[in-house]
């Protein structure tokens, strides 16, 4: 069994309810947090995870939503880890990873200095490991593997989506990415399929052509609903809502994917969480 839990639903428009992009993943005693939105740390703690608990950190890419707290999660998982010699942090996610991660513990590097001077027992900077890629298996350990393939999310670009498996269930990650050959690829037979989606019928609408732009690299609900439905997934689990869902509008978001993908449909809050177990998956079409 592999367990999802929707850490933050939002999007970068800041609400009240819903931390900003982030997923966790918990499959065969491993603990995978894939993207680090605003309000990331509060959330994994709700989900009885601390920092220090991770196995890695997944990026799916680097838009603001989805690393707003790449920093804290780097910071606290070093301050909260009191084993001697504590492992690197595996990070994996596209070409630029390793630049990103740098910059940050550059950004970081007063806090890091004061740390070190003050702690006896921390006396190097937080050890990380990145890994940069955009297919191929890039986890394999105690039973638990990841593959990961490109999505498209231009012009942002390297992107990148993860497929988790564990002991015969499969969780396929998308990330931010219109509908395209390889996520029908990765996803294909999965148990369940976390994809982030936006209301383009809504957003559409909107005055400013700033925010319309966006409809051109992101999935709308139908969307990512025919995509499970043409990879034959078990369960579509949708997240990354814009405009936010308003309380009493999950029936009507629902309706949308429903349409094209005649499995099973979860969305919702924070912390909403799904099992997802093998053989949930069905021939694709
Ligand atoms: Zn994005
Ligand atoms: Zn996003």
């Amino acid at each position: 069994m592999i367990e999802v839990t929707l850490l933050g639903t939002g999007s970068p428009i800041p609400d009240a309810r819903r931390a900003g992009p982030s997923t966790l993943v918990r499959a065969g005693g491993q603990t995978f947090l894939v993207d680090c939105g605003r309000g990331v740390l509060q959330r994994l703690t709700a989900a009885g995870v601390g920092a220090n608990q991770l196995s890695a950190l997944l990026l799916t890419h680097f838009h603001s939503d989805h690393i707003a707290e790449l920093g804290d999660v780097l910071i606290t998982r070093w301050v909260s880890t009191f084993t001697p010699d504590p492992p690197p942090l595996p990070i994996i996610g596209p070409p630029g990873t390793r630049e990103l991660v740098d910059a940050m513990l550059k950004a970081f590097a007063f806090d890091i200095s004061y740390r070190i001077a003050h702690h006896d027992d921390l006396t190097a900077p937080p050890p990380v490991t990145v890994l940069e890629y955009t297919e191929g298996e890039v986890w394999n350990s105690d039973g638990v593997t990841i593959r990961v393939a490109p999505t498209d999310h231009r012009p942002v670009t390297p992107t990148i989506g993860f497929r988790v498996e564990h002991d015969g269930a499969s969780v396929v990650l998308a990330g931010d990415t219109v509908p395209c050959a390889s996520l029908d690829e990765l996803a294909r037979g999965a148990g369940a399929l976390v994809h982030t989606v936006i209301r383009k019928d809504l957003v559409e609408q909107m005055p400013m052509q700033r925010i319309r732009d966006i409809c051109g690299y992101h999935s709308s609900v139908e969307q990512a609903a025919q995509t499970a439905t043409r990879a034959g997934v078990g369960i579509l689990i949708l997240t990354h809502y814009v405009p936010a869902i308003a309380p009493g509008q999950e029936d009507e978001w629902r309706a949308l994917a429903a349409a094209h993908f005649e499995r099973q449909i979860e969305l919702g809050d924070d912390l909403h969480t799904v099992d997802v177990h093998p053989g949930v998956s069905r021939p694709a079409d």
